[in-house]
Protein backbone atom coordinates (compact mmCIF):
# COMPACT_ATOMS: atom_id res chain seq x y z
CA UNK A 1 0.00 0.00 0.00
CA UNK A 2 1.49 3.66 -1.11
CA UNK A 3 1.90 6.21 1.66
CA UNK A 4 0.91 9.62 0.16
CA UNK A 5 3.02 12.43 1.49
CA UNK A 6 -0.61 14.51 1.20
CA UNK A 7 -4.24 13.05 1.58
CA UNK A 8 -5.16 11.85 -2.10
CA UNK A 9 -7.98 13.89 -3.74
CA UNK A 10 -11.10 11.82 -3.80
CA UNK A 11 -11.71 10.75 -6.95
CA UNK A 12 -14.80 13.00 -8.75
CA UNK A 13 -18.09 10.97 -9.03
CA UNK A 14 -21.45 11.05 -10.40
CA UNK A 15 -24.45 9.80 -9.25
CA UNK A 16 -26.23 7.05 -11.54
CA UNK A 17 -30.03 6.77 -11.49
CA UNK A 18 -31.69 4.49 -9.70
CA UNK A 19 -28.70 3.24 -7.51
CA UNK A 20 -26.75 4.61 -4.87
CA UNK A 21 -23.78 3.12 -6.92
CA UNK A 22 -21.24 6.03 -8.32
CA UNK A 23 -19.33 6.15 -11.59
CA UNK A 24 -15.83 7.05 -11.22
CA UNK A 25 -14.84 9.86 -13.49
CA UNK A 26 -11.40 10.10 -15.30
CA UNK A 27 -11.38 12.32 -18.01
CA UNK A 28 -13.82 14.98 -19.30
CA UNK A 29 -13.00 15.56 -23.14
CA UNK A 30 -15.55 18.31 -24.95
CA UNK A 31 -16.06 18.01 -27.86
CA UNK A 32 -16.48 21.71 -30.83
CA UNK A 33 -19.19 22.31 -32.95
CA UNK A 34 -21.13 19.75 -33.59
CA UNK A 35 -24.74 21.04 -34.27
CA UNK A 36 -25.71 23.23 -37.24
CA UNK A 37 -26.11 26.22 -36.01
CA UNK A 38 -27.39 27.90 -39.20
CA UNK A 39 -29.84 26.29 -41.62
CA UNK A 40 -26.98 25.63 -44.44
CA UNK A 41 -24.53 25.23 -41.97
CA UNK A 42 -23.25 21.33 -43.15
CA UNK A 43 -20.57 18.54 -41.40
CA UNK A 44 -17.57 19.33 -43.25
CA UNK A 45 -14.86 16.46 -43.90
CA UNK A 46 -12.80 17.95 -40.69
CA UNK A 47 -13.39 15.98 -37.72
CA UNK A 48 -14.81 18.47 -35.03
CA UNK A 49 -12.00 20.25 -32.54
CA UNK A 50 -12.02 18.81 -28.74
CA UNK A 51 -10.79 19.83 -25.52
CA UNK A 52 -10.57 18.91 -22.22
CA UNK A 53 -11.88 20.15 -18.37
CA UNK A 54 -10.05 18.56 -15.04
CA UNK A 55 -12.64 15.36 -13.91
CA UNK A 56 -12.59 18.36 -10.05
CA UNK A 57 -14.95 20.25 -12.71
CA UNK A 58 -17.92 17.52 -12.87
CA UNK A 59 -20.42 18.52 -10.16
CA UNK A 60 -24.18 17.57 -9.87
CA UNK A 61 -26.53 19.77 -11.89
CA UNK A 62 -28.63 20.35 -8.49
CA UNK A 63 -28.85 23.38 -6.34
CA UNK A 64 -26.45 26.45 -6.85
CA UNK A 65 -24.31 27.48 -9.51
CA UNK A 66 -21.84 30.12 -8.36
CA UNK A 67 -20.61 32.44 -10.70
CA UNK A 68 -17.35 32.33 -11.46
CA UNK A 69 -14.65 35.01 -11.19
CA UNK A 70 -12.92 36.86 -13.48
CA UNK A 71 -15.48 37.01 -16.32
CA UNK A 72 -18.28 39.19 -17.24
CA UNK A 73 -19.39 36.80 -19.77
CA UNK A 74 -20.94 33.63 -18.30
CA UNK A 75 -22.20 30.90 -20.91
CA UNK A 76 -24.36 28.19 -20.86
CA UNK A 77 -23.99 25.21 -23.35
CA UNK A 78 -26.39 21.96 -22.52
CA UNK A 79 -24.71 18.71 -24.10
CA UNK A 80 -25.46 15.04 -24.22
CA UNK A 81 -22.68 13.46 -22.28
CA UNK A 82 -21.00 10.07 -23.39
CA UNK A 83 -19.69 8.04 -20.35
CA UNK A 84 -17.08 5.38 -21.38
CA UNK A 85 -17.25 2.28 -19.56
CA UNK A 86 -14.46 0.05 -21.52
CA UNK A 87 -11.40 1.79 -22.81
CA UNK A 88 -9.42 1.02 -26.02
CA UNK A 89 -7.89 2.83 -28.96
CA UNK A 90 -8.42 2.99 -32.61
CA UNK A 91 -12.19 2.04 -32.01
CA UNK A 92 -14.19 0.70 -35.04
CA UNK A 93 -17.54 2.86 -35.34
CA UNK A 94 -19.27 -0.77 -35.39
CA UNK A 95 -17.98 -1.41 -31.72
CA UNK A 96 -18.63 1.79 -30.27
CA UNK A 97 -21.25 1.81 -28.46
CA UNK A 98 -20.00 -1.07 -26.66
CA UNK A 99 -17.65 1.05 -24.94
CA UNK A 100 -20.54 3.15 -23.48
CA UNK A 101 -21.45 2.95 -20.65
CA UNK A 102 -24.49 5.21 -20.28
CA UNK A 103 -25.11 8.97 -20.65
CA UNK A 104 -26.33 12.15 -18.94
CA UNK A 105 -27.59 15.27 -19.53
CA UNK A 106 -24.55 18.13 -19.01
CA UNK A 107 -23.62 21.82 -19.07
CA UNK A 108 -20.13 22.63 -20.43
CA UNK A 109 -20.34 26.19 -19.06
CA UNK A 110 -17.96 28.48 -20.63
CA UNK A 111 -15.85 32.04 -19.64
CA UNK A 112 -16.63 33.23 -23.18
CA UNK A 113 -15.01 36.40 -22.72
CA UNK A 114 -12.28 34.18 -22.14
CA UNK A 115 -12.71 32.00 -24.68
CA UNK A 116 -13.06 35.39 -27.28
CA UNK A 117 -9.21 36.50 -26.24
CA UNK A 118 -7.75 33.21 -26.08
CA UNK A 119 -9.14 32.67 -29.52
CA UNK A 120 -7.13 35.97 -30.77
CA UNK A 121 -4.12 35.72 -29.15
CA UNK A 122 -3.85 32.02 -30.09
CA UNK A 123 -4.18 30.93 -26.33
CA UNK A 124 -5.01 28.20 -24.51
CA UNK A 125 -8.80 27.38 -23.54
CA UNK A 126 -8.27 26.37 -20.21
CA UNK A 127 -8.72 29.77 -18.50
CA UNK A 128 -12.29 29.47 -20.76
CA UNK A 129 -13.39 26.15 -19.84
CA UNK A 130 -11.80 24.01 -17.36
CA UNK A 131 -12.58 26.05 -14.42
CA UNK A 132 -14.10 25.22 -11.18
CA UNK A 133 -17.75 23.77 -11.27
CA UNK A 134 -17.60 24.45 -15.38
CA UNK A 135 -18.92 20.89 -15.67
CA UNK A 136 -22.20 19.96 -14.29
CA UNK A 137 -23.92 16.64 -15.13
CA UNK A 138 -27.33 15.02 -14.52
CA UNK A 139 -27.01 11.49 -12.71
CA UNK A 140 -26.12 8.86 -15.43
CA UNK A 141 -28.42 6.61 -17.26
CA UNK A 142 -26.87 3.15 -18.09
CA UNK A 143 -27.29 1.90 -21.76
CA UNK A 144 -27.67 -1.16 -19.86
CA UNK A 145 -31.33 0.29 -18.90
CA UNK A 146 -32.05 3.09 -21.90
CA UNK A 147 -29.92 1.33 -24.83
CA UNK A 148 -28.03 3.96 -26.64
CA UNK A 149 -30.73 6.96 -28.06
CA UNK A 150 -30.44 8.23 -31.35
CA UNK A 151 -33.07 10.79 -30.66
CA UNK A 152 -34.18 12.92 -27.98
CA UNK A 153 -34.58 16.51 -27.69
CA UNK A 154 -31.93 18.39 -25.95
CA UNK A 155 -33.12 21.68 -24.53
CA UNK A 156 -32.08 24.54 -22.11
CA UNK A 157 -33.91 27.34 -20.27
CA UNK A 158 -33.35 30.52 -18.31
CA UNK A 159 -35.85 31.87 -15.97
CA UNK A 160 -38.52 29.28 -18.19
CA UNK A 161 -37.47 31.51 -21.59
CA UNK A 162 -36.43 28.55 -24.07
CA UNK A 163 -32.53 29.57 -24.95
CA UNK A 164 -31.70 26.34 -27.07
CA UNK A 165 -33.69 23.07 -28.56
CA UNK A 166 -32.01 21.04 -30.81
CA UNK A 167 -32.29 16.75 -31.29
CA UNK A 168 -29.46 14.73 -30.60
CA UNK A 169 -30.50 12.56 -34.12
CA UNK A 170 -29.37 16.25 -35.24
CA UNK A 171 -25.11 15.66 -34.12
CA UNK A 172 -23.15 16.10 -37.25
CA UNK A 173 -21.08 13.71 -35.55
CA UNK A 174 -22.72 10.75 -33.57
CA UNK A 175 -21.36 9.11 -30.87
CA UNK A 176 -19.93 6.56 -32.81
CA UNK A 177 -17.88 8.46 -34.67
CA UNK A 178 -16.56 11.01 -32.04
CA UNK A 179 -15.66 7.71 -30.00
CA UNK A 180 -13.74 6.70 -33.20
CA UNK A 181 -12.11 10.11 -33.61
CA UNK A 182 -10.85 10.21 -29.78
CA UNK A 183 -9.71 6.93 -29.57
CA UNK A 184 -7.23 7.43 -32.89
CA UNK A 185 -5.85 10.01 -30.76
CA UNK A 186 -5.27 9.32 -27.42
CA UNK A 187 -6.41 5.73 -25.43
CA UNK A 188 -9.44 5.76 -23.85
CA UNK A 189 -10.13 4.78 -20.50
CA UNK A 190 -13.17 4.05 -18.28
CA UNK A 191 -14.48 6.76 -16.52
CA UNK A 192 -13.94 9.15 -19.21
CA UNK A 193 -16.86 11.06 -20.20
CA UNK A 194 -17.08 12.83 -23.23
CA UNK A 195 -19.38 15.99 -23.83
CA UNK A 196 -20.74 16.24 -27.09
CA UNK A 197 -21.26 19.65 -28.50
CA UNK A 198 -24.14 22.18 -28.10
CA UNK A 199 -26.77 23.65 -30.12
CA UNK A 200 -27.23 27.29 -31.47
CA UNK A 201 -28.91 29.64 -28.82
CA UNK A 202 -25.73 29.53 -26.31
CA UNK A 203 -25.65 32.83 -24.07
CA UNK A 204 -24.82 34.23 -20.79
CA UNK A 205 -26.06 33.70 -17.57
CA UNK A 206 -26.74 36.07 -14.41
CA UNK A 207 -26.31 36.05 -11.15
CA UNK A 208 -30.12 34.51 -9.78
CA UNK A 209 -31.20 33.25 -13.00
CA UNK A 210 -32.49 29.32 -12.51
CA UNK A 211 -31.42 27.50 -15.50
CA UNK A 212 -33.60 24.14 -16.38
CA UNK A 213 -32.45 21.95 -19.23
CA UNK A 214 -31.93 18.26 -20.39
CA UNK A 215 -31.89 15.54 -22.31
CA UNK A 216 -35.04 13.82 -23.13
CA UNK A 217 -35.35 10.25 -22.04
CA UNK A 218 -31.81 11.01 -20.15
CA UNK A 219 -32.06 13.49 -17.30
CA UNK A 220 -33.51 17.05 -16.67
CA UNK A 221 -32.21 19.83 -14.37
CA UNK A 222 -32.66 22.99 -12.23
CA UNK A 223 -30.12 24.94 -10.75
CA UNK A 224 -29.48 28.34 -9.76
CA UNK A 225 -26.67 31.05 -10.49
CA UNK A 226 -25.64 32.22 -7.36
CA UNK A 227 -23.72 35.39 -6.80
CA UNK A 228 -19.52 35.25 -7.23
CA UNK A 229 -18.21 34.62 -4.16
CA UNK A 230 -16.60 37.38 -2.24
MN1 LIG B 1 -19.42 22.80 -25.65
Amino acid sequence: MSVYVLPPAAPATLAVAGTPARFPVHRVFCIGRNYAWSPDEARTGEMPAWFMKPASAVVPAEGALPYPPQTTEFCHEIELVVAIGLGGRDIAAAQALQHVWGYAAGLDLTRRDLQREAKRAGGPWEPAKAFDHSAPCTPLVPAAAIGHPRQGAVWLAVNGAQRQRADIADLLWPVTELVTMLSRSVALLPGDLVFTGTPAGVGPLQPGDRITGGVTGIGDFSMTVTSEPT
